[in-house]
């Protein structure tokens, strides 16, 4: 009621005003006056109006830059200052929660995009810019399906049923393997999430291969056994001569299996993150000196085995796994390597370096075969390496020795000249 007679108080005084110069001066003189009044109040209504119109339409919107105003306008001007004040503070709020979730999304492992009602991108992270071959400054307001175009996902995208992920082998990333998911979201909106599964389904098919290799590898054995048992239960009689003959042959069989598991539960030992080095100072040319012996029996007398031991220094490891990886690499020269060939096993040090090598005049390598000798069941003459008691597993079971020991192998390797298999172990390691 109060604002009321606020707000009207220059009207009722300019009525009472002319009403006293009415009775006082006469009609003429109230009329000017009033007319003069009402004429003023107009224009102080449309300066404030012009005012307001001019900061709507160029001003910053700011606080500070909305008009002074006077009377009841000085009110009006008030309350607006007070609204945009209020507005840029949750404005600053909004923009602020915004670039919190944007670095949080940006932070995140997995892509997001969001997709509108028609499925054209709204926004996305770089994380699914890179998954998705996406540029968000090109591309936002695109149909996704324009740039993932493969048949699967515009399926999975028509068919609604999101509950499963789907695999996504070849994107416009090369050799990346990604999981897409879509997770409908608010009024018709859909979140794609996306997720770079190429180390787990690189380690998938590592696990498959690793299984057939390792039943081929045992299957062969197997006949032989069950083919010779068969025939020795049979009722007809067998001849001695069979019977020495599959006897031998059996147990030939039965230590390849034996070779086989033995190496798996090295490597599963190996592998096992869990079971840390044994460290102990391993007196190297004692070590050598024993494995010369065990080389010296498995060549029978086939090759010229030397043993160097250019340094007394000793190395810090597992005695056992140095034994299993040295021991390999002297094993595989002397099967890779004809009769009468020669063989060197070698210990130095080199600007306080270890190195450990053992060289051939074998039978060699070819150069494509190089980078892939540490790959479990890897052969480059399969029948070859069966023939000489090989499980395909030695050199798996090297690297990962090395690998606990942050030592390197190096293969230098000429088909038909030799090979040469050094081994490098760091500084740190040499104890003097
Ligand atoms: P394997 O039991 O078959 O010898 P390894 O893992 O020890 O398995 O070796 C992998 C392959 O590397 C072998 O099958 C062989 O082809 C090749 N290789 C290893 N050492 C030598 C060598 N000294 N000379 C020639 N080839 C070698």
């Amino acid at each position: 009621m109060s604002d009321i007679w606020q707000r009207s108080f220059y009207i009722v005084l300019v009525i009472v005003i002319t009403a006293l110069l009415w009775m006082i001066f006469g009609a003429v003189n109230a009329l000017v006056f009033c007319s003069f009044s009402l004429l003023w109040m107009v224009f102080h209504h449309v300066r404030h109006l012009v005012a307001l119109e001019r900061w709507l339409r160029v001003s910053d919107h700011t606080p500070a830059s909305i008009p002074a105003g006077s009377g009841a306008w000085d009110d009006v001007f008030a309350h607006l200052a007070r609204y945009v004040r209020q507005h840029s503070q949750s404005q600053e709020l909004l923009s602020l929660a915004l670039e919190r979730m944007q670095r949080v999304t940006s932070a995140m492992p997995d892509g997001i995009v969001i997709l509108d009602e028609n499925n054209r991108i709204e926004w996305c992270n770089p994380v699914a810019e890179q998954h998705l071959g996406i540029n968000l400054a090109l591309d936002a307001g695109q149909q996704i399906t324009y740039l993932v175009r493969q048949i699967p996902f515009v399926e999975y995208l028509a068919a609604r049923k999101y509950s499963n992920p789907l695999i996504l082998k070849q994107t416009r990333q090369q050799g990346i393997i990604v999981s897409l998911q879509l997770v409908p979201y608010g009024y018709k909106q859909k979140l794609l999430i996306s997720r770079d599964i190429t180390r787990f389904e690189n380690l998938e098919t590592m696990r498959r291969d690793f299984i057939a290799n390792v039943s081929h590898e045992l299957r062969t054995p197997l006949t032989v056994i069950g083919g010779f048992l068969e025939t020795l239960s049979a009722d007809e009689p067998v001849n001695a001569d069979f019977n020495k003959r599959a006897l031998a042959l059996m147990s030939e069989q039965t230590a390849r299996m034996q070779r086989l598991v033995e190496d798996l539960l090295i490597l599963s030992r190996l592998e096992n993150e869990q079971n840390k080095v044994n460290e102990k100072t391993v007196n190297v040319a004692s070590l050598l000196q024993n494995i010369l012996q065990d080389a010296e029996s498995l060549s029978g007398g086939r090759h010229h085995i030397k043993l160097n031991i250019a340094t007394q220094d000793q190395l810090l490891g597992s005695e056992e796994e140095l034994r299993s990886a040295f021991a390999n690499l002297v094993s595989n020269a002397i099967r890779y390597t004809p009769d009468g060939g020669e063989i060197s096993i070698h210990w130095e040090t080199q600007d306080g370096r270890g190195l450990f090598f053992v060289q051939d005049s074998g039978i060699g390598i070819e150069p494509e075969h190089i980078p892939r000798l540490t790959e479990r069941f890897y052969r480059v003459d399969s029948s070859r390496s069966r023939e000489t008691g090989g499980t395909g597993l030695g050199l798996a079971i090297v690297k990962h020795v090395l690998n606990r020991h942050q030592a390197r192998l190096e293969i230098i390797s000429r088909a038909g000249k030799g090979s040469r298999f050094n081994i490098w172990f760091p500084a740190r390691r040499m104890i003097q």
